[in-house]
């Protein structure tokens, strides 16, 4: 799809310094150019987008969902309110409703939800099974990622998280010897990462260690849930296994975070999980930071921890609460992620890069940040198709 997008007050394409009054040009779905207004290419296509002086970003990158679910989670919700705490149990709830649901109902809840992400701005979505947890449902997961990559604009990357809690009435043992044997299939079926919920009551380190090198072995790329609920030592495996990504991340230490970057494993910070749990756990952003590590913004989008399909709610939380500059705060949903995912060719505008872009309802990014409850992007471009 060709197009040119004009009119735009300022411009964040973060290869280069944010340029006002600038223009971009799209070309077969890639970044052909982008620059001054003044000095548009004359032959730019003659498909106009014209946002009025608007604020254009890379379209965002949504590191981390489990989009694929059905039912709700309202008494675990209400019992928080009133004090309870969280140990991710409320997971085998999910894991009923779903089981239950046909394929194509699951696809058709996602869909829902995905049109909720393009909406607020995302482009990219990683999105987790776990709520099958036998190989047949785990499988049947997969497709229907598959089906939501196929129906809706959205660009997909599928992960196999057999390996987020064992399933009740289980051995754990032969759980996790099933999750290991599941391996193959599950490449076969679109997945292209593997995923563990490695934390206190969940996965040990060890059970994630054999789940993770196995799926290596399998050609997977490697992500893990870290140190969420406690400290268990799953950031430093994180980091021996130079894991993509480690994720949550609350109760990461500086050396886990200096082991962290030294292997090139990003930190997706998921601050919407923070708020829903009320665990005021916020201060992991600055150790992250401080240690050099890479940052990423997700939703978790899930329906016991965070409801959430929005990442300029991620990003209003990332700065208001986790201390993000807004700058940071942008690179993380965009720039950050896309590298959490291993992809270079999205989460910015540089030339060749996809044509994903979210043109916002402000002139100025720090605007959407500051503006609570508001509607934060106007139009939505996916390869240079307009999707909203
Ligand atoms: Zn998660």
């Amino acid at each position: 799809m060709n197009l040119t997008v004009r009119g735009i007050g300022r411009l964040l394409t973060m290869t280069e310094p944010a340029l006002p009054d600038a223009a971009v040009v799209v070309r077969e779905g890639r970044v052909a150019w982008t620059g001054p207004a003044a000095k548009l290419p004359p032959d730019a296509p003659e498909q106009v987008l014209d946002v009025e002086g608007a604020c254009v970003v890379p379209g965002f990158v949504d590191a981390h969902t489990h989009l694929v679910f059905a039912g709700v989670r309202r008494d675990e919700f209400v019992a928080r309110l009133a004090g309870q705490p969280y140990d991710g149990g409320g997971i085998r709830t999910t894991v009923a409703a779903t089981r239950a649901a046909s394929v194509e109902d699951l696809a058709a809840l996602a869909l829902g939800r995905a049109a909720t992400a393009l909406s607020n701005g995302t482009t990219t979505m990683e999105i987790k099974t776990g709520y099958g947890l036998t190989p047949d449902d785990e499988l049947r997961l997969l497709d229907v990622i598959a089906m939501v990559g196929a129906r809706s604009p959205l660009r997909i990357e599928a992960t196999y998280l057999g390996a987020h809690v064992v399933p009740e009435g289980r051995d754990r043992e032969s759980y996790v010897a099933e999750v290991i044997e599941t391996l193959p299939a599950a490449a076969a079926r679109g997945a292209r990462w593997c995923d563990v919920f490695c934390d206190r009551g969940v996965f040990t380190v060890d059970e994630a260690h054999r789940i993770l090198s196995a799926a290596r072995d399998h050609g997977l790329g490697l992500r893990l849930h870290a140190e969420e609920i406690a400290r268990t030592g799953a950031a430093a495996l994180a980091a021996e296994l130079g894991c993509a990504s480690a994720d949550h991340l609350e109760h990461v230490s500086a050396e886990d975070a200096r082991a962290m970057a030294a292997a090139g494993v990003v930190g997706v910070l998921l601050p919407t999980v923070t708020l829903s749990l009320r665990s005021q756990a916020w201060g992991h952003a600055a150790i992250l930071r401080d240690a050099g590590v890479q940052l990423a913004l997700a939703t978790d989008c899930n329906p016991g921890t965070s409801w959430c399909e929005s990442m300029p709610y991620a990003v209003q939380l990332a700065c208001l609460a986790m201390g993000l500059s807004v700058d940071e705060a942008f690179r993380a949903a965009t720039l950050g992620a896309a590298h959490s995912l291993r992809l270079d060719d999205v989460g910015h505008l540089g030339q060749g890069a996809r044509g994903d872009l979210a043109v916002l309802t402000a002139e100025h990014e720090a605007d959407v940040v500051a503006h609570l409850g508001g509607r934060p992007v106007l139009r939505t471009i996916v390869g240079g198709e307009l999707v909203n």
